[in-house]
């Protein structure tokens, strides 16, 4: 396959690295000389082509990486933050090509400005507020007191569904706290991370203080949590594989966060407001064509609205736009072939098991469809709790609709998955949604809102469950990045009398 131009003129040349990776300060290719295709999945043209890193290239990046060190956590913190915010600048001058970029490597849409300049500012507005606490003590000689250092060199591994935003959630904090780091990018997604990776070299970012390492999972990614040089991971993908980065760390005692996957539910009570729930609910499952860790899959709803709403989720999911990302629709293709398969084999599932087909269920029909990983947004009815399609991560446009008779049902239902990263409550009863709120297992919850903490700004973000442990986004998301140390001091106890 050759790279296609029409494709590349999209995305500013200046942004697009082809063929090379970021280590110590330097575009370079990985030591075996070997390469990945990344695609455009609404065609499978080849788009550009990455280093295929393995656990060599990775030794380098941690050698960068321990270099750097130094001098980054012992530069004061207002210089750090000053840094950061001079990298969200430009990564906010450079938003539309961003967009481009991410567009084009994921297959989803226009999204308008980019969230990473206002993830990197925040997160550089605590840079400079990491602070210890002083500790009383035995003497009057004596001080007590924490500080907050940073671990030294760490990792981070990422997924393909949003490689923006994810790139700025682990290095942002991970770097604001003084810790250099190596950060693999998934193989289907790896250009915004590289981009973002090169702009912050340009703000002024020392060399080696981030160091991206582009390859496959079982090669590069294993590479980083294998290794007893890494000394903090953090990691966003799926509970398998988050599974076998947590065995890694364990036989390094390193410590870690895992940002794993949902089944998230949204309850409808009689008294929603469906005008509200409807669009919102039906763009929480069709938005990057579902591919969202917080995607509201499943809605548990009230049995004496239940076909109503059914039959207003079926009208409004039929509305949805699908095409190629640059054709100004409302959801592209899925990411890959292997992706594209696993939907298609839910939706069979779902229909084996006995669940109503109600919209949508395979690929959409035309020319423009042809090469692409495109699926119909689906809705199922009269799913039961306990059927696949309402139990396990689909990671696309699929939605199910369990009918239940009560509160205690719905609650119940929403609660019996595995997972526990995100609950919608949808009422205009303020008991029930204070009630609601305290019984969902979920990282967050939203009221009258499709994924809960994403029109709060700060608000913490992790899972419940298998969802993984840990909270990014936050307040305390650099202070995670840094260990306590406890100083005393003994001096002479001042004089009695
Ligand atoms: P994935 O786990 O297959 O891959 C994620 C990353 O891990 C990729 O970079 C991949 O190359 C790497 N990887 C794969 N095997 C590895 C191994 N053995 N060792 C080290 N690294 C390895 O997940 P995915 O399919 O890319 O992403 C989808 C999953 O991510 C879904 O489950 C989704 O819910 C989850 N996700 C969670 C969040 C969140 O914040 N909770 C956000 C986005 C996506």
């Amino acid at each position: 396959m050759t790279i296609t131009t029409d494709h590349q003129a999209t995305i500013d040349s200046a942004l697009r690295v082809d063929g090379v990776q970021l280590i110590g300060g330097e575009w370079v290719t990985s030591g075996t000389g070997r390469t990945i295709d990344v695609v455009n999945p609404a065609n499978r043209e080849v788009i550009a082509r990455v280093p295929r890193s393995d656990a060599d290239d990775v030794d380098l990046a941690i050698k960068a990486a321990e270099k750097a060190f130094p001098a980054w956590r012992d530069l004061d913190a207002s210089s750090r933050a000053r840094l950061l915010f001079r990298w969200a600048d430009l990564i906010e001058e450079h938003n539309a090509e961003l967009d481009s970029l991410e567009s084009q490597e994921v297959g989803r849409p226009s999204w308008g400005p980019p969230p990473m300049a206002n993830q990197i500012r925040f997160i550089a507005g605590q840079a400079d507020k990491v602070q210890g606490v002083s500790l009383p003590t035995r003497s009057t000689g004596s001080l007590g007191l924490t500080l907050r250092e940073p671990y030294g060199v760490v990792g981070g591994v990422i997924p393909w569904n949003a490689p923006g935003p994810m790139f700025a959630n682990e290095v942002g904090p991970a770097i604001a706290a003084g810790n250099t780091m190596v950060m693999k990018p998934a193989e289907d997604a790896p250009l915004t991370p590289l981009a973002l990776a090169k702009l912050a070299l340009e703000a002024g970012i020392p060399a080696g203080v981030i160091n991206v390492v582009t390859g496959y999972g079982h090669e590069a990614g294993a590479a980083i949590p294998a290794d007893p040089r890494i000394r903090r991971m953090g990691f966003t993908g799926s509970p398998q594989t988050g599974r076998a980065i947590m065995e890694s760390c364990a036989r390094n005692l390193t410590p870690l966060h895992l940002e794993l996957g949902g089944k998230s539910p949204q309850v409808v009570f009689p008294d929603a407001d469906l005008d509200a729930a409807i669009p919102a609910m039906t763009m929480g499952i069709t938005l990057n064509t579902g591919q969202v860790c917080a995607a509201g899959s499943r809605v548990v709803v009230h049995r004496s609205i239940h076909a109503e709403v059914v039959e207003r989720l079926a009208a409004q999911m039929r509305k949805v736009t699908v095409g190629p990302w640059h054709q100004q629709v409302a959801m592209g293709p899925l990411i890959n072939q292997k992706q594209h398969e696993r939907v298609l084999s839910y939706i069979e599932i779902g229909k084996e098991q006995g669940a109503e087909l109600v919209t949508g269920g395979g690929r959409p029909q035309g020319e423009e469809f042809g090469d692409g990983f495109f699926v119909e947004p689906t809705l199922f009815d009269k799913v039961s709790p306990g059927m696949r399609i309402a139990q396990e991560e689909i990671f696309g446009p699929v939605l199910s609709v369990i009918p239940v008779d009560d509160e205690a049902e719905a609650i119940e239902v929403a609660n019996g998955v595995d997972y526990g990263l995100v609950a919608s409550v949808w009422t205009r009863d303020i008991g029930t949604a204070v009630r609601a709120s305290r019984a969902l297992q979920a990282g967050q919850v939203g009221v009258n809102t499709p994924i809960g903490a994403g029109t709060v700004i700060g608000g913490p973000f992790g899972g419940y469950k298998n969802s993984g442990f840990g909270r990014t986004m936050g307040a305390d998301s650099v202070l995670d990045w840094t260990q306590v140390k406890t100083v005393s001091m003994q001096g002479a106890p001042i004089p009695r009398g």
